[in-house]
């Protein structure tokens, strides 16, 4: 069963050849068994789940089921989930049971779904190793001395060990589609308002999307039907039609079928500036993935995206700026991590703040608190606002030149536990190619495009607004002709 796809796994319970609870008490082993190693789950409530399954079986002796009934997914512990530890990674939410569900959570137990547990990650999704988390790191199912990336890298690491069939990720400078690059998942971020951001802990709002990571785009298709959709509680949610991502998925037939399609290639992204330089070996990797995409008939277009450079650091302005404020809300008095010993009000807090954060958010919230401050804010905030829209307009432009902009998700594969830990820059470095995608609000994805030394490289694909569908679409077919993305892990049988 674990060599099943989301949408197998959806046809073998819809035939009865195995129940909900069978297969969420197949994945609870899974987890019982590999998790101790992997660290990629920080919390796991057998007794919660296998309620849902239940609910699940009875759901679907009475007609009621659903594509995802029964299906037992893993959560990233940024989603509030009520009556379950939503910690994000943080020892200040150590003691947080969520009272509510994230709008994401209710549309997955509204369709049955079952939610296998928490994923660890960066605290509050700061960082692309995992390394950033109160609860440990997480180790690559690769290669267990390797970062499985993050921030989203316990949804990851238990995708690519097969402890889960997909899980939910969400991606603020990279988090979906780097990790799923690092452990040979696909991965989908959505146009900025697509999934509402309602009950997922806030890191930089105007940035920060939820989606799918599963092994293949027909399995994110299936979770993103879930995932998407107005939500009047978070005011940056669009109010679009539904569309149904994985009718539109069409597998590669024919002669050419990808014939007239249009892939930008940025100078950028394939030039040999050594700050964004990608290593030979995953270039290479991408360009066999391009030659694949031109026997489907495919073209290419040389683009440019001038302002690209600049991401990063406007990035690592704007990010903190938002985290800073977003974080004044841990304080210690509602919810959350107080310190035991303290004299009055003022020493509470920064106790609480002082005890209860990590090093990487210390540092986030200083940059953010300075560059926000009178003198700075002009100097520092309004000028990284306005790189955005530059960012913004280059790509404008590119799509009118393509219709769909590929190069590689990261550049490197999955690089060794403490390589880059001590080393903030090296560490923001490795998101030079998505964190773009995040300021301009395009929907990007990354897919399996081969193995480099045994470790998996990621292609990414960026779309212009609101072509999730037609990404999935072109990573499917992509999908239909090779098998990078059904290879697993040696030793998680
Ligand atoms: N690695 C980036 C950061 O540390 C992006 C993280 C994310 O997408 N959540 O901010």
């Amino acid at each position: 069963m674990i060599e099943h796809s989301v949408s197998a796994l959806s046809q073998a319970l819809a035939a009865r050849k195995i129940s909900s609870v069978e297969l969420t008490q197949l994945y609870l082993e899974r987890i019982a068994r590999h998790n101790p190693t992997i660290n990629a789950f920080i919390t796991v409530d057998a007794e919660k789940s296998l309620a849902q399954a239940r609910a699940a079986d009875q759901l679907r002796s009475i007609g009621q089921a659903g594509p995802l009934t029964g299906i037992p997914l893993a959560q990233k512990d940024i989603f509030c989930t009520r009556g379950w530890l939503t910690t994000c990674g943080s020892k200040i939410l150590g003691n947080f049971i969520s009272p509510y569900d994230a709008c994401v959570i209710e549309h997955f137990n509204s369709a049955g779904a079952v939610i296998l547990g928490k994923t660890n990650m960066d605290e509050f999704a700061m960082g692309s190793s995992n390394e950033t988390s109160y609860y440990g790191a997480v180790n690559n199912p690769w290669d267990m001395e390797r970062v499985p990336g993050g921030s989203s890298g316990g949804s990851a690491a238990a995708v690519a060990a097969r402890l889960a069939p997909a899980a939910t990720g969400t991606d603020t400078g990279g988090s979906i589609r780097q990790p799923a690059a690092l452990c040979n998942l696909t991965g989908l971020k959505p146009t900025y308002g697509v999934v509402s951001r309602y009950g997922m802990i806030a890191f930089a709002s105007s940035l920060d999307q939820a989606g799918p990571m599963a092994h293949s785009a027909e399995d994110c298709a299936l979770l993103l039907n879930t995932m998407a959709g107005f939500d009047e509680r978070d005011s940056t949610s669009l109010d679009r039609p539904r569309e149904d991502f994985s009718a539109q998925l069409k597998a590669a037939t024919g002669e050419k079928p990808l014939a007239g399609l249009k892939i930008g290639l940025p100078k950028e992204f394939f030039g040999t500036d050594e700050r964004s330089g990608c290593s030979p070996e995953v270039m290479q990797l991408v360009e066999a993935a391009l030659a694949e995409y031109r026997k489907l008939g495919a073209e290419s277009v040389d683009i440019s995206l001038p302002n690209m450079k600049l991401s990063v650091p406007a990035y690592y302005v704007i990010a903190p700026a938002e985290a800073s404020s977003n974080l004044s809300r841990f304080d210690g008095v509602r919810y959350g991590y107080r310190a035991p010993e303290y004299g009055d009000l003022n020493e509470m807090y920064a106790r609480s703040r002082a005890q209860g954060f990590g090093a990487e958010v210390k540092r986030r919230i200083l940059i953010g608190t300075y560059v926000l401050s009178h003198g700075y804010y002009d100097a520092y905030y309004l000028q990284a606002q306005r790189i955005r829209r530059l960012i913004a307009n280059d790509f404008v432009a590119a799509f009118s030149q393509c219709d769909v902009i590929m190069g590689p998700t990261s550049p490197s594969t999955a690089f060794k536990l403490g390589e880059k830990a001590a080393d903030p820059v090296q560490m923001y470095l490795s998101d030079i190619y998505t964190i773009a995608v995040n300021l301009a609000g395009l929907p990007g994805m990354s897919i399996p495009c081969g193995f480099c030394k045994g470790l998996p490289a990621g292609l990414q694909l960026i779309g212009d607004y609101f072509s999730e569908a037609r990404l999935l679409d072109i990573a499917h077919r992509y999908q239909t002709v090779t098998g990078w993305h059904l290879q697993h892990p040696a030793g998680f049988d």
